[in-house]
Protein backbone atom coordinates (compact mmCIF):
# COMPACT_ATOMS: atom_id res chain seq x y z
CA UNK A 1 0.00 0.00 0.00
CA UNK A 2 1.34 3.39 -0.95
CA UNK A 3 0.69 6.44 1.55
CA UNK A 4 1.74 9.95 -0.17
CA UNK A 5 1.67 12.85 1.92
CA UNK A 6 1.55 16.13 0.84
CA UNK A 7 2.80 18.25 3.37
CA UNK A 8 4.88 21.73 4.11
CA UNK A 9 7.53 19.35 6.28
CA UNK A 10 8.12 16.41 5.25
CA UNK A 11 10.95 15.33 7.33
CA UNK A 12 8.72 15.50 10.25
CA UNK A 13 6.61 12.78 8.73
CA UNK A 14 9.49 10.70 7.24
CA UNK A 15 11.11 10.74 10.29
CA UNK A 16 8.23 9.54 12.16
CA UNK A 17 7.08 6.84 9.85
CA UNK A 18 10.15 5.58 9.50
CA UNK A 19 10.81 4.13 13.22
CA UNK A 20 9.47 1.10 14.36
CA UNK A 21 6.72 -1.31 12.97
CA UNK A 22 5.69 1.13 9.86
CA UNK A 23 9.61 1.76 9.31
CA UNK A 24 9.94 -2.61 9.54
CA UNK A 25 7.08 -2.52 6.82
CA UNK A 26 8.58 0.21 4.39
CA UNK A 27 12.48 -1.70 4.85
CA UNK A 28 9.90 -5.19 4.08
CA UNK A 29 8.30 -3.39 1.11
CA UNK A 30 4.57 -3.88 2.43
CA UNK A 31 4.04 -0.55 2.66
CA UNK A 32 5.40 3.10 1.56
CA UNK A 33 5.12 6.26 2.80
CA UNK A 34 6.07 9.71 0.30
CA UNK A 35 6.07 12.39 1.68
CA UNK A 36 6.34 15.47 -1.10
CA UNK A 37 6.89 18.97 -0.43
CA UNK A 38 4.53 21.19 -1.72
CA UNK A 39 6.81 24.06 -1.96
CA UNK A 40 8.59 22.27 -4.02
CA UNK A 41 5.51 23.43 -6.45
CA UNK A 42 5.07 27.29 -5.64
CA UNK A 43 6.00 29.67 -8.67
CA UNK A 44 7.17 32.39 -6.36
CA UNK A 45 10.93 33.61 -6.06
CA UNK A 46 10.43 33.26 -2.23
CA UNK A 47 8.80 29.44 -2.67
CA UNK A 48 5.79 30.90 -0.66
CA UNK A 49 2.80 28.77 -0.58
CA UNK A 50 1.04 30.88 1.51
CA UNK A 51 -0.96 33.93 1.82
CA UNK A 52 -3.44 36.58 3.73
CA UNK A 53 -7.12 35.71 3.46
CA UNK A 54 -9.71 37.03 1.45
CA UNK A 55 -12.25 38.83 3.29
CA UNK A 56 -9.61 39.52 6.35
CA UNK A 57 -9.24 37.77 9.10
CA UNK A 58 -5.99 36.65 11.56
CA UNK A 59 -3.18 33.73 10.16
CA UNK A 60 -2.46 32.82 6.40
CA UNK A 61 -3.82 30.30 3.97
CA UNK A 62 -2.42 27.48 1.94
CA UNK A 63 -2.74 28.56 -2.03
CA UNK A 64 -4.10 26.21 -4.15
CA UNK A 65 -1.97 26.32 -6.63
CA UNK A 66 0.84 24.10 -5.31
CA UNK A 67 -1.45 21.39 -3.49
CA UNK A 68 -2.69 21.27 -7.07
CA UNK A 69 0.23 21.31 -8.69
CA UNK A 70 1.96 18.99 -6.12
CA UNK A 71 -1.45 16.42 -6.80
CA UNK A 72 -1.14 16.53 -10.81
CA UNK A 73 2.68 15.42 -10.68
CA UNK A 74 2.34 12.52 -8.57
CA UNK A 75 -0.77 11.36 -10.71
CA UNK A 76 1.75 11.69 -14.07
CA UNK A 77 4.32 9.83 -12.09
CA UNK A 78 2.86 7.04 -10.43
CA UNK A 79 0.09 6.86 -13.75
CA UNK A 80 -3.42 6.86 -11.29
CA UNK A 81 -5.45 9.43 -9.44
CA UNK A 82 -5.33 8.38 -6.04
CA UNK A 83 -8.22 9.29 -3.34
CA UNK A 84 -7.27 12.52 -1.41
CA UNK A 85 -7.49 13.08 2.21
CA UNK A 86 -7.58 16.06 4.09
CA UNK A 87 -6.71 16.59 7.38
CA UNK A 88 -8.76 18.84 9.18
CA UNK A 89 -10.49 19.08 12.80
CA UNK A 90 -13.80 19.73 10.67
CA UNK A 91 -13.75 16.43 9.15
CA UNK A 92 -15.47 13.04 10.40
CA UNK A 93 -13.58 11.66 13.00
CA UNK A 94 -11.16 8.66 12.15
CA UNK A 95 -12.01 5.54 13.56
CA UNK A 96 -10.77 1.36 13.72
CA UNK A 97 -13.89 1.40 10.77
CA UNK A 98 -12.95 4.25 8.72
CA UNK A 99 -9.21 2.39 8.89
CA UNK A 100 -10.51 -0.54 7.47
CA UNK A 101 -11.93 1.00 4.59
CA UNK A 102 -9.25 3.11 3.99
CA UNK A 103 -6.66 -0.04 4.10
CA UNK A 104 -8.53 -1.45 0.92
CA UNK A 105 -6.94 1.43 -1.17
CA UNK A 106 -3.53 0.55 -2.42
CA UNK A 107 -2.97 4.43 -2.37
CA UNK A 108 -3.99 7.18 -0.49
CA UNK A 109 -3.05 10.69 -0.87
CA UNK A 110 -3.07 12.65 2.98
CA UNK A 111 -3.24 16.48 2.75
CA UNK A 112 -1.75 18.45 5.32
CA UNK A 113 -2.91 21.80 6.02
CA UNK A 114 -0.96 24.65 8.05
CA UNK A 115 -1.66 28.22 9.60
CA UNK A 116 -5.30 28.74 8.78
CA UNK A 117 -5.74 25.79 6.52
CA UNK A 118 -6.01 25.69 2.99
CA UNK A 119 -7.82 27.65 0.13
CA UNK A 120 -11.13 25.49 0.06
CA UNK A 121 -10.49 25.43 -4.07
CA UNK A 122 -8.17 22.99 -3.47
CA UNK A 123 -10.25 20.65 -1.78
CA UNK A 124 -12.75 20.49 -4.43
CA UNK A 125 -10.89 20.01 -7.33
CA UNK A 126 -9.48 17.45 -5.34
CA UNK A 127 -12.49 15.69 -4.44
CA UNK A 128 -10.84 15.79 -0.95
CA UNK A 129 -12.46 13.71 2.07
CA UNK A 130 -12.19 15.51 5.01
CA UNK A 131 -10.99 13.54 7.96
CA UNK A 132 -10.16 14.80 11.66
CA UNK A 133 -8.73 13.24 14.67
CA UNK A 134 -10.34 14.77 17.12
CA UNK A 135 -12.35 17.64 18.16
CA UNK A 136 -9.26 19.61 19.39
CA UNK A 137 -7.05 21.97 16.82
CA UNK A 138 -3.29 21.33 16.24
CA UNK A 139 -1.16 23.30 14.31
CA UNK A 140 -0.93 20.85 11.38
CA UNK A 141 -2.14 17.86 9.57
CA UNK A 142 1.12 15.99 9.82
CA UNK A 143 0.43 14.32 13.30
CA UNK A 144 -3.14 13.40 12.19
CA UNK A 145 -1.60 12.08 8.95
CA UNK A 146 0.55 9.82 10.76
CA UNK A 147 -1.92 8.85 13.01
CA UNK A 148 -3.87 7.53 10.33
CA UNK A 149 -1.03 6.22 8.21
CA UNK A 150 0.18 3.94 11.39
CA UNK A 151 -3.36 2.65 12.12
CA UNK A 152 -3.71 1.60 8.14
CA UNK A 153 -0.47 0.39 8.05
CA UNK A 154 -1.13 -2.12 10.97
CA UNK A 155 -4.03 -3.74 8.72
CA UNK A 156 -2.10 -4.76 5.93
CA UNK A 157 -1.62 -8.55 6.00
CA UNK A 158 1.94 -8.67 6.94
CA UNK A 159 2.79 -5.87 8.72
CA UNK A 160 2.27 -7.27 12.01
CA UNK A 161 3.77 -10.23 12.99
CA UNK A 162 0.88 -12.13 14.09
CA UNK A 163 -2.42 -11.02 12.06
CA UNK A 164 -4.66 -12.54 14.49
CA UNK A 165 -3.94 -9.51 17.09
CA UNK A 166 -4.77 -7.23 14.78
CA UNK A 167 -8.50 -8.57 14.46
CA UNK A 168 -8.83 -9.24 18.75
CA UNK A 169 -7.97 -5.92 19.68
CA UNK A 170 -9.87 -2.44 21.10
CA UNK A 171 -12.01 -1.56 18.97
CA UNK A 172 -13.07 -5.54 17.01
CA UNK A 173 -17.07 -6.04 17.70
CA UNK A 174 -17.41 -2.69 19.09
CA UNK A 175 -15.39 -3.84 22.20
CA UNK A 176 -12.01 -2.55 23.86
CA UNK A 177 -9.77 -5.22 24.38
CA UNK A 178 -9.69 -7.43 28.02
CA UNK A 179 -6.32 -6.70 30.38
CA UNK A 180 -3.21 -8.09 29.28
CA UNK A 181 -0.75 -9.72 31.58
CA UNK A 182 2.85 -10.91 31.18
CA UNK A 183 5.58 -12.40 33.47
CA UNK A 184 5.76 -12.15 36.51
CA UNK A 185 2.58 -14.47 37.88
CA UNK A 186 2.61 -12.11 41.12
CA UNK A 187 4.40 -8.39 41.16
CA UNK A 188 3.89 -6.37 44.40
CA UNK A 189 1.14 -8.92 45.87
CA UNK A 190 -1.10 -8.60 42.56
CA UNK A 191 -1.64 -12.56 40.95
CA UNK A 192 -2.46 -13.01 37.17
CA UNK A 193 -5.61 -14.18 37.02
CA UNK A 194 -6.05 -18.09 37.66
CA UNK A 195 -8.02 -18.33 34.65
CA UNK A 196 -5.25 -17.29 32.14
CA UNK A 197 -2.31 -19.85 33.45
CA UNK A 198 -4.86 -22.91 33.60
CA UNK A 199 -3.66 -23.54 29.94
CA UNK A 200 -7.82 -23.96 29.46
CA UNK A 201 -8.33 -22.09 25.79
CA UNK A 202 -12.35 -22.03 26.19
CA UNK A 203 -12.47 -20.49 29.57
CA UNK A 204 -9.69 -18.37 29.05
CA UNK A 205 -11.57 -17.40 25.31
CA UNK A 206 -14.92 -16.93 27.83
CA UNK A 207 -13.39 -14.37 30.54
CA UNK A 208 -11.65 -12.71 28.18
CA UNK A 209 -15.02 -12.12 26.24
CA UNK A 210 -16.78 -10.89 29.46
CA UNK A 211 -13.67 -8.59 30.69
CA UNK A 212 -14.01 -7.09 27.25
CA UNK A 213 -17.86 -6.34 27.77
CA UNK A 214 -17.07 -5.55 31.06
CA UNK A 215 -14.16 -2.87 30.69
CA UNK A 216 -16.53 -1.13 27.54
CA UNK A 217 -19.57 -1.19 29.98
CA UNK A 218 -17.25 1.29 32.53
CA UNK A 219 -15.35 3.05 30.22
CA UNK A 220 -16.89 3.28 27.01
CA UNK A 221 -20.57 2.29 27.02
CA UNK A 222 -21.47 4.55 23.97
CA UNK A 223 -19.44 1.49 21.95
CA UNK A 224 -22.09 -1.14 23.51
CA UNK A 225 -24.90 -0.23 21.27
CA UNK A 226 -23.12 -1.31 18.44
CA UNK A 227 -21.51 -4.55 19.65
CA UNK A 228 -21.39 -7.71 18.06
CA UNK A 229 -22.51 -10.08 21.20
CA UNK A 230 -24.02 -13.86 21.44
CA UNK A 231 -27.11 -14.47 23.08
CA UNK A 232 -25.01 -15.64 26.37
CA UNK A 233 -22.86 -12.54 26.15
CA UNK A 234 -26.12 -10.26 25.95
CA UNK A 235 -27.19 -12.05 28.93
CA UNK A 236 -24.07 -11.31 30.85
CA UNK A 237 -24.26 -7.42 29.90
CA UNK A 238 -27.73 -7.34 31.37
CA UNK A 239 -26.79 -8.97 34.52
CA UNK A 240 -23.77 -6.48 35.01
CA UNK A 241 -25.89 -3.55 34.03
CA UNK A 242 -28.46 -4.67 36.13
CA UNK A 243 -25.57 -5.16 39.11
CA UNK A 244 -24.14 -1.24 38.30
CA UNK A 245 -27.96 0.30 38.69
CA UNK A 246 -28.23 -1.43 42.07
CA UNK A 247 -24.88 -0.55 43.23
CA UNK A 248 -25.54 3.28 41.87
CA UNK A 249 -28.85 2.86 44.03
CA UNK A 250 -27.50 1.87 47.43
CA UNK A 251 -24.54 4.01 47.15
N1 LIG B 1 -8.67 27.20 10.85
C1 LIG B 1 -8.90 25.80 10.86
C2 LIG B 1 -10.28 25.51 11.43
O1 LIG B 1 -10.70 26.22 12.32
O2 LIG B 1 -10.90 24.52 11.02
C3 LIG B 1 -7.85 25.08 11.68
C4 LIG B 1 -6.51 25.10 11.08
S1 LIG B 1 -5.33 24.21 12.00
C5 LIG B 1 -4.61 25.46 12.98
C6 LIG B 1 -4.09 23.89 10.81
C7 LIG B 1 -4.13 22.53 10.17
O3 LIG B 1 -3.93 21.53 11.14
C8 LIG B 1 -5.43 22.15 9.50
O4 LIG B 1 -5.50 22.66 8.18
C9 LIG B 1 -5.38 20.64 9.51
O5 LIG B 1 -4.67 20.13 8.39
C10 LIG B 1 -4.60 20.35 10.78
N2 LIG B 1 -5.42 19.94 11.93
C11 LIG B 1 -5.60 20.63 13.07
N3 LIG B 1 -6.38 19.97 13.93
C12 LIG B 1 -6.70 18.80 13.34
C13 LIG B 1 -7.50 17.69 13.74
N4 LIG B 1 -8.11 17.64 14.91
N5 LIG B 1 -7.61 16.66 12.87
C14 LIG B 1 -7.01 16.70 11.65
N6 LIG B 1 -6.25 17.74 11.23
C15 LIG B 1 -6.10 18.77 12.06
Amino acid sequence: MNFYILTLFPEMVEGGLATSITGRAMEKGLIAAKAINIRDYSKEKHRHVDDAPYGGGAGMVMQAEPICDAYEDLCEKIGKRPRVIYMTPQGQVFNQQIAADLAREEDLVFLCGHYEGVDERALEILEADCLSIGDYVLTGGELPAMVMIDCISRLVPGVLNNDASAEIESFHDNLLEYPQYTRPEEFKGLKVPEVLLSGHHKNIEEWRRQQSIQRTLERRPDLLENAVLSKKEKAFLEELVEKSGKEGETS
